[in-house]
């Protein structure tokens, strides 16, 4: 045994990240392959058709307009005034629930999931996560000593699995008497799938059952990381509506990004939005949140902050701002449908995908299919039930030629 200096409960593996390992081989191969010959599908940014990371004209202009002092500046812990506001907008746009809300500015959805996971749970519990997942809720838990349980995110047919995501729920609110169940949707990481409207029905259906006992705790913590590039309109945000007038003891908190929609991933931040019927609730949410900021990292991103606050401030700016995201919304979207045909036609098995950044492909070896894949010069990233390939990050043209690779690659396994 070697000497320890970190405490026990710091102690973890020596190993570095699989999917930054991954992307430095990709780049790799780029230099010695050439780029038309190398498809990359593991980074979760949105890059053109060039490899090159999309960053949003209106986002960065803006950034480069503030007053230095602005960029400078701490922020108040718990975030800006107006940017508490216009995130609130930005994220529930015109299906805001009819209930006491309040935010928290986070760095990053990160920070939210953070708060949510360590606020609302107790040593040793475990928190509800379906089987295809963002590996983060098991390094936040993990570094708290908190559990992960799955539930199955679908069943035979292909559908959301209600009756697996019943039966986990329900026993572990049984034992607990409190649980945080943690759905991302719409716009999966890494399946991108969406649960409906109907399935959200269902999911609350299940909750407002178990909260007639009045002693279950039910936190539902909703991370819509992706959120701005789901759908075509806003019908995707049509579910927040849905958490209108809930029991007391369920509580709804949203893990909100501006990584993805104003692609500022490094810039670092988000909000934790707090959704109740009580109004004591809401503000219990705030302090606690508030504690926490202070406690870990003080204040988030003036700068970031400022962005999105002008940008929601002013009609003129707002309006180039959605047309950006949208043209990079449809953009994405075609790399998708490409994906989705090129599947069908030469008949890989992938999951019901709807929108956002990945599609994934089920399979029971994936890290030996990966390394197989690499041969080939196609990069994906091998998870725990099958393969995640990052359309966010591949042309169109690859993206279509690409599932007939990995047919090919799974059926010599
Ligand atoms: N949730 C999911 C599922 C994600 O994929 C990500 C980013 O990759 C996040 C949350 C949070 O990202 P950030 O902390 O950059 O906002």
């Amino acid at each position: 045994m070697g000497l320890n200096m970190v405490a026990a409960h710091a102690k973890w593996p020596e190993e570095n990240d699989a999917i930054f390992g991954l992307a430095a081989k990709a780049k790799q191969a780029i230099d010695t392959y050439g780029k038309d010959n190398v498809i990359d599908s593991t980074l979760g940014a949105l890059v053109d058709d060039d490899g090159n990371l999309i960053c949003l004209d209106t986002v960065f202009n803006e950034l480069k307009s503030l007053p230095n002092a602005q960029i400078a500046a701490y922020a108040q812990v718990a975030g800006q005034e107006d940017f508490l506001d216009a995130v609130q907008t930005a994220c529930f746009k015109e299906y805001r629930p009819e209930a006491y809300i309040k935010a928290v500015a986070t760095p990053g959805g990160t920070g939210a999931v953070r708060h949510a996971i360590w606020n609302y749970t107790n040593e040793g519990e475990s928190i509800l996560v379906c089987d295809w997942f963002w590996s983060p809720y098991v390094t936040i838990s993990e570094e708290f000593g908190r559990k992960v349980t799955n539930f199955e995110f679908f069943n035979e047919k292909g559908e959301f699995n209600i009756s697996s995501f019943k039966e986990k729920f329900e026993d572990l609110l049984k034992k607990q008497k409190r649980l945080v169940t943690v759905l991302n949707t719409p716009a999966n990481n890494p399946t991108g799938y969406s649960l409906s409207d109907e399935e959200w029905d269902e999911v609350l259906n299940i909750a407002k059952e178990n909260a007639k006992d009045p002693e279950n705790k039910i936190i539902l913590l909703v991370d819509v990381a992706y959120i701005d590039y789901a759908g075509v309109g806003s019908e995707r945000r049509k579910f927040f509506s849905k958490f209108s007038n809930l029991p007391e003891n369920i509580f709804v908190v949203i893990a909100y990004s501006m990584s993805k929609g104003y692609t500022m991933y490094g810039m670092r931040s988000g909000a934790a939005i707090g959704i109740s019927s009580k109004e004591e609730i809401v503000n219990e949410f705030y302090y606690s949140c508030m504690h926490a900021n202070r406690a870990n990292w003080s204040n988030g991103t003036r700068g970031a902050m400022s962005v999105m606050t002008n940008i929601a401030k002013d009609p003129a700016k707002k309006k180039v701002y959605e047309e950006e995201v949208n043209k990079y919304k449809t953009m994405l979207r075609n790399r998708a449908n490409a994906f989705v045909e090129g599947a069908k036609e030469c008949g890989l098995d992938i999951l019901p995908y709807r929108d956002g950044f990945f599609v994934s492909i089920p399979c029971d070896n994936a890290k030996e299919a990966s390394a197989e894949l690499i041969k080939e010069n196609l990069f994906v990233v091998a998870l725990k039930k099958g393969l995640r390939f990052a359309v966010c990050a591949v042309a169109e043209d690859k993206c279509r030629v690409a599932p007939a690779k990995i047919k090919k690659v799974l059926d010599n396994l």
